[in-house]
């Protein structure tokens, strides 16, 4: 946001998936705002206690105090009138309440930085993130590096079975992939893990056969 007259305000999405860094962007920025002399207030779901429960803390340690909230609306609460800068982390824990408080926020010439995965462990859009996006001023896409071949990693795999969309965790659960090594069912991949052999059999008796004729 290079140009801003008045008392404008304006949202900020930061998106990518686990380990790329959106948690250590959101206190940058924040930090750079405080640096400034600006009033801040950084808020996150109750629902992510991974390192602290009143702290945002990166996977590389860095840390920022926080406010928890158990649903979108509370943030409207717990905002103080002079607040300039808010801050939301895990913001696709919030539900779609947290478009409209982000409006509120913008409407009210508040600055909104929101950090969130815009995809979910299948690799499906994970909402509220694209209406974020979609009525952000500014978006910032991050990627991580991906655990098995070191490109770009896009995606969020997670390493355990379980069919629900939420499940909190890092150390072990999750890790960055690229496109190419993203297996967006990982209970799939394990049953294709252990036919391949099979397959492979199978595959050879065929062009055998097929040569044959
Ligand atoms: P996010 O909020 O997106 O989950 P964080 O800001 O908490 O990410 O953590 C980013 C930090 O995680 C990086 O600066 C790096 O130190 C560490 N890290 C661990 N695994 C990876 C990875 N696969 N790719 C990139 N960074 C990683
Ligand atoms: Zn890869």
């Amino acid at each position: 946001m290079d140009i801003v007259k008045g008392n404008m305000g304006w949202i900020e999405v930061v998106v990518g998936p686990m380990f790329s860094g959106k948690s250590e962007e959101l206190i940058r920025r924040m930090r750079r705002a405080e640096i400034a002399r600006q009033r801040v207030q950084i808020f996150k779901p109750a629902i992510d206690e991974r390192y602290a429960a009143n702290e945002i803390v990166s996977h590389s340690g860095l840390g920022i105090s926080s406010d928890n909230v158990t649903k979108a609306s509370e943030i409207m609460e717990k905002l103080s009138p002079r607040t300039e800068v808010i801050g939301i982390d895990e913001a696709q824990f919030l539900g779609e309440e947290i478009v409209d408080v982000c409006t509120k926020l913008a409407n009210l010439g508040k600055r909104v930085i929101v950090a969130g995965l815009d995809t979910d462990y299948r690799g499906r859009p994970f909402e509220p993130m694209p209406r974020l996006l979609a009525i952000a001023e500014e978006i910032t896409k991050l990627l991580a590096i991906c655990m098995r071949c070191g490109n770009p990693a896009v995606h969020t795999q997670r390493l355990v079975e379980s069919e629900e969309l939420i499940v909190v965790g890092a150390g072990g659960m999750y890790e960055a992939r690229c496109r190419r090594c993203f297996e967006p069912n990982p209970a799939l991949a394990q049953e294709k893990k252990d036919a391949g052999p099979q397959l492979m059999i199978r595959n050879r008796t065929a062009s055998a056969g097929g040569a044959g004729n």
